[in-house]
């Protein structure tokens, strides 16, 4: 199954790895109360969360075809990784990636870069894959942009405490040591079409991916957002991450700006069709799905 996604010359597809209920939501957004979780159960339920009290997660890669590029937008979780601390993502040996990719009519060899919004676990994965016992990069030619201050940051905690950041030296590092990493700062250019800017707190330098031209654009957001609950409550954090209240400030500016614009958001880890144009509600915003 692809999606495909147009933005004036530019096609943005899909690539879903996973989609199912994950976290239990109340230890997902650790201020999550009963009261708020009834007040939206109607909405939520069971589409968002599912009946069991899980947040229902995708987890995907956005892939960007533009007249001169095609760019992939963080890599999910990939296969034979060990992930001791994740059992629902240790050792994944799954087909469904790569058939995903296949089937947008891009092969690997035609990818020019890979951006990772951040360096968590499950927007990395992809980076690498095994040849012959080393982690080497998957894309042949594709360069791997990553911001600057987010890899010093990964870089030190792996150094730290490698067994609790394996995803880091097989995903991460590997690409560093290959020279395929180009480190930009979290805004940067890289052409009329694709803009990457800062949207700090689920991670210290994590950036989003703004695509198109004004009027005819789209924001793929990363992780500056996991769930509609976080739209309608800005402030509203979950567990992983860096500086929840900087995140809320995040979002409440990036949802201030493209409220009530043609800008098509296209979210990580919203499930399908996991977009939407950005409405106000109340004190907070709504995401109503395109
Ligand atoms: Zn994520």
């Amino acid at each position: 199954m692809t999606t495909q996604i147009k933005v004036g010359n530019v096609t943005i597809h899909r690539v879903v790895e996973q989609e199912l209920p994950i976290f239990d939501a109340f230890e997902f957004f650790p201020s999550l109360t009963k009261e708020i979780f009834e007040e939206n159960q109607s909405w939520l339920q069971p589409k968002f969360i599912d009946p069991s009290g899980k947040v229902v997660l995708c987890v995907q890669s956005y892939l960007v075809r533009t007249p001169h590029h095609n760019i992939l937008v963080d890599s999910c979780v990939g296969n034979h990784k060990p992930r001791p601390a994740r059992p629902m993502w240790n050792m994944m040996n799954s087909d469904r990636y790569e058939k995903n990719l296949a089937a947008t009519g891009i092969g690997i060899g035609d990818i020019d870069y890979v951006m990772c919004t951040h360096l968590h676990v499950d927007h990395v994965g992809w980076n690498t894959r095994l040849e012959n016992g080393r982690w080497v990069p998957a894309f042949p030619k594709a360069k791997y942009l990553f911001a600057d201050r987010e890899l010093e940051f990964w870089t030190a905690k792996q150094k730290e405490d490698p067994a609790a950041h394996p995803w880091v030296t097989d995903s991460v590092l590997p690409i560093v040591e290959a020279k395929r990493a180009e480190i930009v700062k979290s805004n940067h250019t890289l052409n009329d079409l694709v803009h990457l800017f800062p949207t700090p707190g689920h991670t210290i330098d994590h950036f989003s991916v703004q695509i198109g031209k004004a009027g005819q654009d789209a924001i793929i957001t990363g992780d500056m957002i996991h769930s509609p609950i976080q739209a309608r409550y800005p402030d509203m954090g979950m567990r992983a991450d860096y500086d929840s209240k900087q995140a809320g400030i995040t979002r409440r500016n990036l949802f201030g700006r493209v409220c009530d614009t043609p800008t098509l958001m296209c979210m990580a880890h919203f499930p399908s069709p996991s977009t939407g144009r950005i409405k106000r509600w109340g004190d907070g915003f709504k995401v109503v799905e395109a």
